[in-house]
This record gives C-alpha cells, structure tokens and sequence, in this order.
C-alpha cells in the first residue's frame, strides 16, 4: 500500500510544483472519476514500467469497462515503481463465464471445497445486488480475486466483478479495512458499502451478514452476523426481558426481549453468555449490554442470529423493522480505498496468466477463455 501512497497524492493533493504535473492531476482526476470509461483511449499514456493494458482481458461485449486505469497515469513522470507492485504469490485470479449455477461455474474450476467456500462468500455479496438464485444467467461473467480458502471464516475474496446480462451492468466489490475498522468490508467502486446496516443494531460491528432472513422467513427466520466471540450485544431499543436459554441443544445459550414501544419480540441465538443481570421480567434501556456472542448450539462458526417477531408470532425482517444505512468512505479513507481498488483491480485484470498455478486448466487461462 505504501508503494501507492505517491499515486494517490498526486491524484488527491495537487500541490501545483510543475505545470506538467497538475496536467497530470487533471488527468489522474478524470481518470479516477470516470473509471472505466476512458481506459481505451489512456492506456497509450502509460507508462512502459506499468503492467500491460489488459488487451485480451477486456470484458465481453456488454461489459462495462474495467476500472483499472483508474489509478492516475503519470506520463511525465519517469518510469519509477509507481505502478502497482505485483500479487502476491497466493492471489488467485478466476475469470469466467457462468454456466450452470455459481456453484457449478465455482467447481468446474476450483477444487470441491474452495468452490464450496468461494460460494458461499460471493453469494453474501451477490445478494445485495440481485438474487444469486434466480438471477445468475449463463453468459454472466464472473471476474474473481481472491486467496484460496483453507478456512470458511476467513475472508478469501478480495475482489469481484460480476457482468449481470439481465441487469445490463457490472457489479464491483473490493474488500477494505478502514483505519479504525475492527474488520474489512466490501466496497463499491465508489467506496460505498455493499452491505446495508441496520440503525440501532443489537451489535455494534460485525464482519459480515452471513444470511439473510429468506423471502418466506421459513427456511431461515432471521439474520445472521459474523462476530467475534464475546463482542457485546445490545438492547436496540428499550425492552422487556422474556426468557433466555430454552432449547439450547438447538438455539444455543439464547434470550427473548420484548421491545416495550412496539411489542416486537427480539431473538439472539448462539450466544457465549447471557449476562447474569438479563433476567426476564427486568427492562432494560436502549444500549444495554445484555448479552455476549458465541458459537454454542446449532452452529459452526461464531455468529449472532438476530430475529424478529410480532407479538402474534410472525417473522419480520429486520432490515424493514430497523432504519438501515449504507456506510461511505470519505476522505483519507477514501483516498486509501481509492489506492487500494486501483491495485486489486490491476491484479484482477492482468494480462499476464495471473494464476498459473491454480488447480484447474478451464479457469486459469481466463483471459483467454473468456475473450470473445
Ligand atoms: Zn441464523
């Protein structure tokens, strides 16, 4: 990252010493605000020190343009390492089209269980942006950065672009860890974050929605927050204790709150610890600590289930009952993040194989495979 910290003030903090370098802000600005749509018309200006223009990688028709010229050519500065410094040795590139399912286009070209886990995880980001059931078509391009996953709770996809043929446009997500971030999320081009967040949230920072409650809310009831062990959970609005730890070969160490303003019933399951002072029939205030998260009952990593019920019993999805929000980076963040995507984007779009020594031949000879 530090290599990139003289791109990005050169983009950002113009301090106008040379004519020839605000030109050159000027450029890096339009380049960086315009994205992908200028790549075909600056990638002349680069230098010869830059990795190659992704000619064969170029998205299929329909494609939006990648963003990989974002980062602010210099053309009057002497070649230098600028440029993004390579992957490294673990960063994987895959670049396909769908056929079948996610899955299916994940497994013809990974092993079986770093499909399994690359899965999962894009599907957590996919869903934000249309439903990955129904809505991912073959002659879809998937355009994957990641680390081949050894551990389903460690995050492996760095970065993603997917052409959606059905919604005319190509989703982009980095992962980022603001500074004063406890863990990375994923960003949109824009630096705006793919996840919504729920207002007042029973816990305050979280990795990552694992699930959502479904359509029907029968397969699963609510929503599902990947959290460290013991991270503390909070009442979201002023309620009364009904009952804690029922069933707990299944739900875990778990309690039932009643929000006293609106009679909605809140479940958290899974927990480490109820704290002793939760006691059912006690009201507690909006913020109060009540609980701890955990691993115990029906569950494999650590996480919070976070449900809602009406009094009558019906389940009722949280993103509607809370306010939601989407997080944006500004400013030194977003300078960073900026930096950040124009690397991984530049990994992502290599020419070079990027991958040779990936499991499978039908993914890793992408850009070849998926030129038209
Ligand atoms: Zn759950």
């Amino acid at each position: 990252m530090s290599l990139l910290r003289p791109i990005s003030s050169i983009g950002y903090r113009p301090t106008g010493r040379m004519r020839t370098v605000s030109l050159c802000v000027f450029f890096g600005l339009v380049l960086g605000v315009a994205g992908g749509f200028l790549v075909g018309r600056y990638t002349s200006v680069l230098g010869p020190d830059q990795p190659p223009p992704p000619a064969v990688a170029q998205p299929a028709a329909g494609a939006t343009a990648p963003a990989v010229l974002g980062q602010p050519a210099a053309p009057t500065e002497p070649p230098k390492e600028d440029g993004p410094p390579p992957p490294p040795e673990d960063v994987r590139r895959l670049d396909t089209k769908i056929s079948g399912s996610l899955y299916a286009t994940l497994a013809k070209n990974l092993e079986g269980r770093q499909a399994d886990i690359l899965n999962a995880q894009l599907g957590r980001i996919l869903v934000w942006w249309f439903e990955p059931r129904r809505d991912v078509l073959k002659s879809d391009r998937l355009q994957l950065l990641y680390k081949p996953p050894d551990n389903p709770t460690v995050l492996n996809v760095m970065a993603v672009h997917y052409t959606s043929e059905k919604n005319r446009r190509t989703y982009k997500a980095y992962l980022y860890r603001p500074e004063d971030s406890r863990y990375g999320h994923f960003y949109t081009e824009k630096g705006e974050a793919v996840e919504e967040y729920l207002v007042n949230p029973p816990i305050e920072e979280y990795e990552q929605i694992t699930e959502l409650m479904n359509l029907t809310g029968r397969r699963h009831r609510g929503v599902d927050f990947k959290v460290d062990m013991d991270t503390p959970v909070r009442a979201p609005w002023k309620a009364k204790v009904l009952r804690r730890n029922w069933n707990t070969r299944r739900n875990g160490y778990c309690l039932e709150i009643k929000y006293v303003e609106t009679g909605t019933r809140a479940f958290f399951l899974h927990l480490n610890e109820v704290l002793p002072e939760t006691k059912p029939g006690k009201v507690v205030a909006a913020g109060t600590e009540i609980a701890r998260t955990g691993n115990s009952g029906r569950s494999t990593a650590p996480h919070l289930h976070y449900e809602l019920r009406t009094n009558s019993g019906k389940t009722l999805n949280p993103f509607k009952v809370h306010e939601t929000r989407r997080a944006k980076l500004e400013g030194e963040d977003l300078t960073a993040f900026t930096a950040h995507r124009d690397k991984l984007d530049s990994w992502l779009l290599r020419q070079e194989p990027a991958d040779e020594s990936a499991p499978s031949p039908s993914g890793s000879t992408p850009s070849k495979a998926s030129a038209k």
